[in-house]
């Protein structure tokens, strides 16, 4: 019987470790925002989702992947994740002010634990009120597994958001429990197709059928559609071809800090 596992021991060292920095990070102002371009058929800018980026003082530059997940566990996502939302709001009403990017969305990432929490309408409403924000360019995307938990709470919090003027994405989709019964009940907007169906549409017919489906779905229930993950004009052109008309992924743009971003929105040709 082994009573120490170095291995199994050492991972949990590395996570409590994590877990420290994780508690400092915001109070010592170490996250950042990079926001990757959203466009049009015309390949003209809508907006941007806003992507989280923890800025370690030992170890650089580190993505969600690593650190969300933990933050979850933890409940320091709500902190963050109300953090996120001000500073996305902020950035808004930045834009509003110049011709060129006031009508530029910002999708922001909902976590569960973040919108179950008791006041998360109430946190929204002062966020915006607080930004001035124009909260018809506020998009928040939520997963289907999210929408699925406590569907009534669910209802009641989307309404109650979508009253604000706010809009829902529902990321991933396409990955979950999807059911169009739940679909038509929730205050949507748009349905983000999974990166993973993107990626795979071209080699295989199962999924092009997917990505085909999906899109003919949003369609006939009056909801946009986006493919994030356009690493290809392949892509782009199979995607255009079947109907969607919203595109995000690398071959577009990578999420880059607000600076880099702004580069992008003024070079992009007008149509
Ligand atoms: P997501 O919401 O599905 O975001 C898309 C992820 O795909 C991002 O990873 C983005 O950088 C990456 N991506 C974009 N275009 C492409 C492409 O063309 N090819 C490939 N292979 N990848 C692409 P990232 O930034 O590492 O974020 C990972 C996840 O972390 C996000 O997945 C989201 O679930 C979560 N996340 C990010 N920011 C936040 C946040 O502020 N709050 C919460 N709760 N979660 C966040
Ligand atoms: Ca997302
Ligand atoms: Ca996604
Ligand atoms: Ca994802």
């Amino acid at each position: 019987i082994r009573f120490f596992d170095p291995a199994t021991h050492a991972a949990m060292a590395a996570r409590i470790a994590l877990e420290a920095d994780l508690r400092h990070a915001l109070p010592q102002g170490e996250f950042r925002l990079h926001y990757q371009l959203q466009v049009d058929q015309w390949r003209q800018p809508v907006g941007a989702e806003v992507l989280l980026r923890w800025q370690h003082p030992r170890r650089g530059m580190v993505a969600p992947g690593s650190f969300i997940a933990l933050a979850e566990d933890t409940d320091l996502i709500s902190p963050i994740g109300h953090w996120v939302l001000r500073e996305a709001c902020q950035q808004l009403r930045r834009w509003a002010d110049a011709p060129a990017t006031r009508e530029l969305q910002l999708a922001v990432n909902v976590s569960a634990r973040q919108f179950r929490q008791i006041d998360f309408v109430e946190q929204v409403r002062s966020v915006l009120e607080s930004s001035g924000a124009n909260p018809r360019l506020l998009k928040l995307e939520l997963t289907e597994s999210l929408v699925l938990v406590n569907l009534a709470d669910t209802l009641a919090k989307m309404q109650a958001i979508n009253a604000l003027g706010v809009r829902f994405a529902i990321d991933d989709f396409g990955t979950g429990q999807s059911s169009l019964a739940y679909l038509t009940r929730l205050s949507l907007d748009q349905l983000k197709i999974d990166q993973t169906f993107v990626a795979s549409m071209l080699g295989s017919h199962t999924d092009a059928v997917i990505v085909q489906t999906i899109i003919g779905m949003a369609k006939s229930l009056g909801l946009e559609v986006i493919a994030e993950g356009v690493e290809t004009e392949e892509q782009l052109a199979f995607l255009v071809r079947n109907g969607c008309r919203r595109f995000q992924g690398y071959l577009l743009g990578r999420p880059v800090p607000i600076e880099q971003l702004e580069l992008q929105l003024a070079s992009a040709v007008p149509a």
